[in-house]
């Protein structure tokens, strides 16, 4: 069957000459949930913009259910876009906005009443139907804007960064909210955000974008585990990265590195140049354990924050390093800055890429 959303080498140049997509394939299946990541200004939402039809692409196809939609223009596309400004009618009341989407439709008053009597109560909106939209909070507002999106009954929602301007509180409760309504219903959601947490929290799949390309397409957890870019271990979690000389791999089938800090063996082609640890895979250990990797340093700064050891330590190579442990250990507790420090690595979670 068909991807729900299929985009193949899209790309775009704005009039100005700025490239702004370039290159861009992606697969959505039905239903999944995914998260366009990274930096303002890397292209984000000018891909929403694309496969929403608000802007023209230059370069590439965008399918969605098999269907070329490339030209067809927004309003005959089976999607809806929900923006970060809920972008509502002030003046107009809840109804008239939510109802906003089947009018130029044209839709019949019976049939349109119905559907937006019956988002009303999905939304827990009825009871302000005939408040006007800037009477009401935030979190209304953008519940508002779901429900004008949803009534419409897209195939595939398109959300850029709906979160922003909401506090911090709404914001868990809406994400929350955005999961389960997403899970219920089961359409696909496309989400723009350029924050690591919202991502990584809601969504199955997440493009991670810098500059205009994708630099990886995976499941939140791998892209800690295993970072395929030195952008993306530079802005996702805490990594070391360390450059190195690729070496003849060693028996258990790991790539090597020789390195200033030494040896480094880890996960990634024979050809790799650059060792990627993530701050939790640190372990604070007085001998080292056979197999493990082993660095030496010295403690420059510890925070104990709740039940994790934020430890901060200088390698033989006088870089600064930043290790993730339990607070409650004995080891954490004992470190004190300008105390020696040995740690371990298993090789195993470690990920060789190229630089
Ligand atoms: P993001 O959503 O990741 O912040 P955008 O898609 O808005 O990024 O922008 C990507 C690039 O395209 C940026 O360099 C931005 O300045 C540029 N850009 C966006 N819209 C326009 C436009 N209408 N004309 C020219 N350049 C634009």
């Amino acid at each position: 069957m068909a991807h729900d959303l299929e985009l193949i080498q899209v790309g775009k140049t704005y009039p100005d000459g700025t490239v702004a997509v370039s290159d861009f394939d992606l697969k959505v299946e039905k239903g999944e949930f995914v998260a366009f990541l990274g930096p303002s200004g890397c292209g984000k939402s000018t891909t929403l913009r694309m496969i929403a039809g608000f802007e023209d692409i230059t370069n590439g196809q965008i399918l969605i259910q098999g269907r070329d939609v490339s030209t067809i223009p927004p309003e005959k596309r089976p999607t809806s876009m929900i923006f970060q400004n809920y972008a509502l009618f002030p003046h107009m009341t809840v109804r008239q906005n939510i109802a906003f989407g089947l009018d130029i439709k044209g839709m019949a008053k019976a049939e349109k009443d119905s559907k937006v009597d019956r988002i009303l109560d999905m939304f827990d909106l009825t009871e302000f139907a005939d408040r006007r939209a800037d009477r009401l909070s935030g979190g209304q507002r953008q519940r508002i804007a779901l429900a004008r999106g949803l009534v419409v009954e897209p195939e595939i929602l398109l959300l850029d960064e709906p979160l922003g301007a909401l506090d911090a509180n709404l914001r868990r409760i809406i994400q929350n909210e955005l999961k389960l309504l997403q899970r219920e219903l089961g359409i696909t959601f496309v989400f723009v955000t350029h924050a690591q947490s919202e991502a990584l929290g809601l969504s199955d799949r997440v493009v991670v974008m810098s500059n205009g390309i994708v630099e990886q397409i995976s499941h939140p957890k791998e892209l800690y585990r295993r970072p395929a870019s030195p952008f993306v271990a530079e802005f996702i979690g805490s990594n070391t990265i360390i450059k190195g000389t690729p070496q003849p791999g060693d028996a258990t089938g790991l790539a090597q590195l020789n390195t200033p800090l030494g040896v480094i063996r880890g996960h990634g082609p024979a050809d790799a140049d650059m060792a990627v640890i993530p701050a939790e895979a640190f372990r604070i250990t007085p001998a080292g354990a056979p197999g493990e990797l082993r660095f030496d340093g010295t403690v420059t700064n510890k925070s104990l924050i709740g039940s994790v050891g934020h430890i901060r330590v200088r390698l033989a190579d006088q870089r600064e390093i930043e290790v993730e442990t339990h607070a409650d250990t004995d080891a954490a507790q004992a470190l004190v800055p300008g105390a020696p420090i040995t740690l371990g690595v298993d090789p195993v979670s470690v990920t060789l890429i190229h630089s």
